[in-house]
């Protein structure tokens, strides 16, 4: 298998690696080259067959149980990647919960939860990793956003607005880093063919221009280049199928 000079033997840390699209990021970023943190909370068996895949791409690979909310779960799963591992130098802050519900029934510990698990994860995890990063001098940051942050989405605003705050992480952390090697940008999916999307009701191709879910390797594909590439940084790259357009 072709490797990616650039990308071998670097460590990347996918959150929420277990299932959907973090899942193909592992294994795409594993068939580049790059070694893998599998970070997961409860799919520990999908977990464990990301980590085989990966090693069958010749990368090595651990899988961490960590709930990315918590920073005492994140500061425990950055010591483990380290010593088994590496310096995390590229993070794919990936995890995410979404829970279509009408305005209504929305409550403050439904905003909470949404909030912590799809936005100050981000925050945790990219302090908890950026200290070895910057001594490295080089490093890849991707946050996954949606095109909820853009036109609303089919979920609700809880979800929409925890995820505009990553395109505000993004841009803060991509200012304060360009000088440092570290680029940081933002992926916008919208209707992704996984768990996600085929468990909400509100979620139906004929809403996409192309006419189609996306899928996994389409999003994976443009993590990839972002990994490749130290010149793009403090972007949101939009992977929507023409749904929403700039
Ligand atoms: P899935 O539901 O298929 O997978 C979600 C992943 O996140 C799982 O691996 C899950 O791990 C993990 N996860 C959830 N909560 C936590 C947590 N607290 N700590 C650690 N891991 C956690 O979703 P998708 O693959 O579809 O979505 C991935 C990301 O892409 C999400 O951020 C989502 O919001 C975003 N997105 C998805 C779109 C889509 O169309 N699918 C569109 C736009 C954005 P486990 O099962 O082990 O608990």
């Amino acid at each position: 298998m072709r490797r990616n000079v650039e990308l071998t033997g670097k460590v990347a840390l996918v959150t929420g690696g277990s299932r959907g699209i973090g899942r193909q990021i592992a294994l795409t970023l594993a068939s580049q080259g790059a070694d893998i943190a599998v970070n997961y909370l409860r799919s520990e068996n999908d977990a464990n067959s990301v980590l085989s895949e990966v090693e069958e791409c010749g990368s090595r690979c651990i899988t961490v149980r960590a709930d990315v909310s918590k920073s005492g779960d994140v500061k425990h799963m950055k010591d483990i990647i380290i010593n088994k591992l590496g310096v995390v130098q590229i993070l794919i802050n990936n995890a995410g919960i979404a829970r279509p519900q009408p305005i209504h029934e929305i409550s403050e510990s439904d905003w909470d939860e949404l909030i912590e698990t799809n936005l100050k994860s981000a925050f945790l995890v990219t302090q908890a990793v950026l200290p070895e990063m910057r001594k490295k001098g080089w490093g890849r940051i991707v946050n996954i956003s949606s095109v909820a942050a853009q036109i609303g989405g089919v979920v609700g605003p809880h979800y929409a607005a925890s995820k505009a705050g990553l395109i505000g992480l993004t841009h803060s952390y991509a200012s304060l880093l360009s000088k440092e090697g570290i680029t940081v940008n933002t992926i916008a999916p919208a209707l992704i063919a996984t768990e996600m999307v085929t468990a909400n009701p509100n979620a139906r191709p004929d809403l996409i221009p192309v006419g189609r879910f996306g899928t996994v390797e389409e999003v994976a594909d443009a993590v990839v280049m972002l990994a490749c590439n130290g010149y793009i940084t403090g972007q949101t790259i939009n992977i929507n199928g023409g749904w929403y357009m700039v």
